[in-house]
């Protein structure tokens, strides 16, 4: 069964990791998908081509997340190519990794623009579209991190944790609308984000896990299915933990 036929999805940061996977498993699902990358312009036009031969209409956009005017400007080109907006996932993210001793203020600014404020950017501009048709889906892709905390890692942790902070105020704000807002916090999911770990932290990550594996792109993509599609229509306001048992 197809769960996302003819819905019209932004993906912010796909052209690799988690993102890419959510792009393929909502195209085999049937969804039209609009994505957008930083830099990566080779492997998201790959990416593009991929899901138009499993039968998607996509296309690849270069916008910058943290950018507000960039996002509305993505937004109005997404509704005119595709005419309209359906789930919007919010998954661009980075790491500037540091203990607070060494971390200096643009590490702290740009990770809280490009995991946090993005969030902000991207439901403000696609907000009216939702409230004007009373339907529609948004993902914001937090983290373990942001749930727990994690040494060296206090500004990815408060953008994390701010994400989920404002999942639960969208959902009480559009859910009369029926719109919903969930996040989904993955644990350790081995993408290029997590290749720059060395290898003995990866270990330690892997140890601590109940399931004793690192996740995968297609594993998260599978909980942001459910989260986009019908089968979530009751589910608002959640954190979904995608981590192997990390935090039970
Ligand atoms: P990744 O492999 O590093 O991919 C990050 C994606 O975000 C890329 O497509 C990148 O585009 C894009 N991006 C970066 N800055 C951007 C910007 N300013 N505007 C638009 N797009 C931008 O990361 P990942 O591991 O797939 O992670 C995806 C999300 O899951 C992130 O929010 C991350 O914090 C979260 N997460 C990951 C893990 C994990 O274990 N991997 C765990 C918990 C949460 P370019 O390729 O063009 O740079």
């Amino acid at each position: 069964m197809k769960l996302l036929e003819g819905k019209n999805v932004i993906i912010t940061g796909a052209s690799r990791g988690i993102g890419s996977g959510i792009a393929k498993v909502f195209a085999e699902h049937g969804a039209n998908i609009a994505f957008t990358y930083s830099s990566s312009e080779g492997p998201a036009l790959e990416l593009q081509e991929e899901l138009i031969k499993k039968g998607a209409r996509a296309k690849a956009y270069k916008s910058n997340a943290a950018s507000f005017e960039a996002s509305e400007q993505l937004v109005a080109q997404v509704l005119e190519d595709f005419g309209g907006i359906d789930v919007l996932i919010n998954n661009a993210g980075i790491t500037k990794d540091n203990l607070l001793m060494r971390m200096g203020e643009a590490d702290f600014d740009t990770v809280i623009e490009i995991n946090l404020k993005s969030v902000f950017n991207m439901t403000k501009a696609v907000q009216r579209t939702l409230l004007k048709q009373r339907n529609g889906a948004i993902i914001n892709m937090s983290s373990v991190v942001g749930v727990k905390g994690n040494a060296g890692q206090a500004n990815y942790a408060a953008s994390k944790a701010g994400m989920i902070g404002f999942t639960k105020s969208v959902a009480l704000e559009l859910g009369s609308r029926n719109i919903r807002c969930n996040a989904i916090a993955p644990g350790f999911i081995e993408t290029e984000m997590t290749d720059k770990l060395d290898d003995k932290v990866v270990q330690g990550w892997r140890d601590g896990i109940p399931l004793k594996r690192g996740g995968s792109p297609e594993d998260v993509a599978n909980a942001c299915l459910f989260l986009a599609s019908d089968l979530s229509a009751y589910v608002t306001g959640q954190v979904l933990n995608v981590d192997g048992g990390m935090l039970t």
